[in-house]
């Protein structure tokens, strides 16, 4: 059992820290929405009124955020955690997803003030997220690895060790960067299918077992119907949010920039969903794409 301090509790970070609970641990939560901490305390968590205050006497600090700027400022700004627990010297976890120079620059951060840090984001969405099967993808040393291990086994089922500091966060660059492309690929092809006169269960019974077959395919269907459980369903609900996916597939791009290498389908992908966003779509899933593209003539 050990005592953590849990600050981001939206619908990813939400569930992540209710599993912690559920294992066993004296979670102590805190988020800027009140919502989320009256949720924390109905799975048997504490909350707490700022963030500080959720950190104080923890052994693990883990945050789940939107973005880097986020995970800067909760961090590293003026009073930011890792001075409040420089004393403690708890071992600290960002599960965000977010660009890898801000996650050098957190870690780089803690160790100054001799902490360790992993940057550990998760793949495998809100239902990973409520069910304790996330992926992680993690980035940092050995030793603390190894620490890490037993309280992210609490919210996931595959956990990796993918390199030094940073490295979760490149893998999860190209994971996404990769999902968001084929979720197109996916919607082009249910379209199409439809003008052709074809069923939509029909069609995915039949790829799932075919060449095409995939997670946005298999699982997050962006054509409400074949997977019951997908924001398809439920009029795009998140899920991931569109804004997120944008973000996502920008931070790819960013990457790409700095290391040279062309990407044109992740550049298309990125103009997809600015595309989305700009429609009003922002909070929905990122599969509304689907929706986007239904509405495109072919020019
Ligand atoms: P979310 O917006 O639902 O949750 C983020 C939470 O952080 C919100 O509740 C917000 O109030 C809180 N927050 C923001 N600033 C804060 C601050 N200063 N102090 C305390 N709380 C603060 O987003 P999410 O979907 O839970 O995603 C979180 C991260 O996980 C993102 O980086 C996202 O890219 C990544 N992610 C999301 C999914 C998914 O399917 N939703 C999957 C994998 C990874």
């Amino acid at each position: 059992m050990a005592v953590i301090g849990f600050i981001g509790l939206g619908n990813m970070g939400g569930p992540m820290a209710a599993n912690l609970v559920k294992a066993g641990h004296k979670v102590t939560g805190f988020d800027l929405v009140p919502a989320a901490l009256d949720a924390l305390k109905a799975a048997g968590g504490s909350v707490a009124a700022s963030a500080s205050e959720a950190v104080k006497g923890a052994e693990i600090v883990i945050t789940m955020l939107p973005a880097g700027e986020h995970v800067r400022q909760v961090w590293l700004h003026q009073g930011g955690l890792i001075d409040v627990v420089k004393d403690t010297k708890p071992l600290l976890i960002d599960c965000s997803t977010i660009d890898v120079d801000s996650a050098r620059t957190a870690t780089a951060a803690a160790a100054e003030a001799g902490m360790t840090m992993l940057d550990a984001p998760v793949s495998g969405g809100t239902v990973g997220a409520a069910n304790g099967t996330l992926t992680f993808m993690v980035g940092g040393d050995e030793e603390a690895f190894a620490k890490g291990l037993p309280i992210l086994q609490g919210m996931g089922k595959n956990i990796f060790h993918a390199g030094g500091p940073g490295a979760g966060q490149a893998v999860k660059i190209c994971n996404n960067m990769m999902l968001a492309i084929n979720m197109i690929g996916v919607a082009e092809g249910f379209i199409l299918a439809e003008k052709l006169g074809l069923d939509w269960m029909k069609l995915h019974a039949i790829c799932t077992t075919a060449t095409s077959n995939s997670f946005a395919l298999s699982n997050y269907c962006p054509a409400p119907g074949p997977t019951p459980a997908s924001p398809a369903n439920r009029d795009y609900a998140p899920g991931f949010m569109t804004a997120l996916m944008l973000k996502d597939v920008k931070l790819s791009q960013a990457a790409a920039e700095a290391t040279g290498v062309a990407t044109p389908m992740a550049a298309l992908a990125a103009s997809l969903y600015q595309a989305t966003v700009d429609a009003g779509d922002a909070t929905k899933d990122f599969s509304v794409v689907f929706r986007l593209l239904e509405n495109m003539k072919r020019g």
